[in-house]
């Protein structure tokens, strides 16, 4: 296992299953301690799944699926234990100890996972900024013209991706590992390699060119993962870097996906931004 047992049981004994699931599926009071709902294990119509508050475990008596949050939590999230364990010390805000990481696989993911929120975060404060420039005022227009007050921008910290492709990238290029920049789907490269991806859910998605949609699934949960399609818009012809760098190192043929586009963080339940969605002002 990859956490020591006593963490485990503590987040245990913290964590209320009445409350993380029914974060999940609607609960109904069907007892002193026991509450009902419709089984998200199996196709029900009448409720047979019981969470009992006080022992701290459900169980259904359609499909006889039972366990404790943890449990719950795997199974729903259709994740690994250790993940499971993530999810519920998240919820509850608790903080990972530090060695509990078993193997280094794991350890290089969690990092990566770590790293992938700060990157997120730094281009979330540097698309604020820029649209508080004088270049962001096309931008600024928009959302004015959208009716989206100064109040409303800052509460959403939608921002402003500017027409160079080079800004965030040289913003960013000092502080994180070019794997890191690669996995966060924030940069486009000129080079015909494709992105490596280290598991599906942390591939990069685009939609259509009016309206890109990064979700790098730092936190994606199976369901929202949809399929992804390359959007491999190339910059202008008169990009600087097209020769120059050629054969040199990749950072210097990167470029940020996003464009001179009103930007809009999504995030996670904790409030961390996992994403981006760009409206293109062109
Ligand atoms: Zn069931």
């Amino acid at each position: 296992m990859a956490f020591g047992n006593d963490f485990a049981q503590t987040l245990k004994q913290q964590a209320d299953i009445v409350r993380i699931v029914g974060g999940y599926i609607s609960l109904r009071k069907s007892g002193a301690q026991n509450y009902s709902g419709l089984c998200p294990f199996h196709k029900e119509k009448s409720p047979s799944f019981s969470v009992h508050a006080a022992r701290q475990f459900y169980h259904c008596f359609g499909c006889q699926a039972s366990g404790d949050v943890f449990s719950f939590v795997q199974k729903i999230e259709n994740i690994t234990f250790p993940e499971a364990i993530r999810a519920v010390a998240q919820k509850l805000g608790v903080p990972m100890p530090k060695q509990a990481f078993s193997t280094e696989a794991e350890a290089k993911d969690a990092r990566l996972r770590t790293a992938l929120l700060e990157i997120h975060e730094r281009a979330c404060v540097f698309f604020q900024e820029c649209l508080r420039r004088p270049e962001g005022a096309r931008a600024r227009e928009y959302l004015a013209g959208r009716g989206l007050n100064e109040e409303t921008i800052h509460q959403f910290r939608i921002g402003f991706a500017p027409d160079s492709g080079f800004l965030l990238r040289d913003r960013l290029k000092s502080e994180f590992p070019e794997d890191v920049l690669r996995e966060s789907g924030l940069f486009s490269w000129k080079d015909s390699n494709q992105p490596s991806a280290l598991s599906p859910q942390l591939k990069a998605t685009s939609d259509h060119a009016t309206a890109d949609h990064v979700r790098t699934g730092v936190h994606a949960r199976p369901a929202e993962q949809g399929s992804a399609t390359s959007d491999d818009r190339r910059p202008a012809t008169d990009d600087p870097t097209a020769n120059k760098h050629r054969v040199s190192g990749a950072i210097s043929a990167m470029y940020s996906k996003f464009r001179n586009r009103v930007m809009f963080p999504i995030a996670n339940e904790s409030g961390r931004v996992i994403a981006f969605t760009g409206r293109t002002l062109a």
